[in-house]
């Protein structure tokens, strides 16, 4: 079985169709997505329908329940407040079901899914380094864990003799190995590379790998500062930060 894996959306249409086009050329058996299907970007209902549509497996990001739990506003910085307030606005309220009925956790075979981390889910916790990742497979049984949140793919191996972060953008699990894997953001990524991105996952392999796409992210940025939203959130897309 191939999953395509999708995470941080965050309501940008082009990224989506762009990485969605690049998926359906591949010989995937499903689609799953990490959570914050909406949040900062211009088009939340188009973009919670397509995910709705196209994804077999969706967990809930922190965008997502603030979209649906105003008190979440709290832990945002004001840009993302801005957003949630005008996405909240924006959604129907058959998308607004949609993002309150999401789990914070779920599993394929010998697989953890999750936004933040596998430990904590619902904590929103950040794992920005090895180190930090290293902390999280007491956590979780499963060989793959794969996890979105902080907009920055990283590839983290466990083996029999320790932990190390592995930067070729794919992985093919030694036996007894296990991997933590963040596979990116498709619409804000944030590691300085302003191309969408996502994993694919083979298990008859026990690979995965990282594929960043290119998309159309100057109609992206004109649409969120049509929509009046902070200027910030469309010129960060040019520039993957
Ligand atoms: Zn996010």
């Amino acid at each position: 079985m191939r999953y395509a894996i999708i995470s941080d959306i965050h309501g940008n249409y082009e990224a989506l169709t762009a990485v969605l086009d690049v998926i359906d050329e591949m010989d995937v058996d499903g689609i799953v997505c990490l959570g914050d299907v909406v949040g900062y970007g211009a088009n939340p209902n188009e973009v919670v329908e397509l995910v709705r549509s196209r994804a077999d497996v969706t967990v809930r990001g922190n965008h997502d329940q603030a979209a649906v739990v105003p008190a979440e506003e709290a832990y945002f910085n004001s840009w993302a407040v801005q957003a949630i307030r005008w996405t909240r606005d924006e959604l129907t309220e058959d998308n607004l079901d949609y993002l309150r009925s999401l789990m914070y956790e779920s599993f394929l075979a010998d697989v953890r899914l999750v936004h933040a981390s596998p430990g904590e889910p619902e904590k929103w916790r950040y794992i920005l380094s090895p180190q930090a990742a290293a902390q999280e497979f007491s956590t979780f049984d499963e060989s793959f864990c794969f996890i979105g949140h902080s907009h920055v793919p990283m590839i983290v191996l466990r083996t029999e003799v320790g932990t190390s972060e592995l930067l070729e953008g794919e992985v093919a699990l030694p036996a007894g190995a296990r991997v933590l894997m963040n596979v990116g953001s498709v619409g804000q990524p944030r590691n300085g590379d302003p191309r969408a991105c996502f994993a694919v996952l083979d298990l008859e392999e026990r690979s995965a790998r990282l594929v960043p796409v290119a998309y159309d992210l100057h109609t992206a940025r004109t649409k969120i500062l049509q929509a009046g939203l902070p200027r910030f959130l469309g010129d960060r897309l040019l520039l993957g930060q």
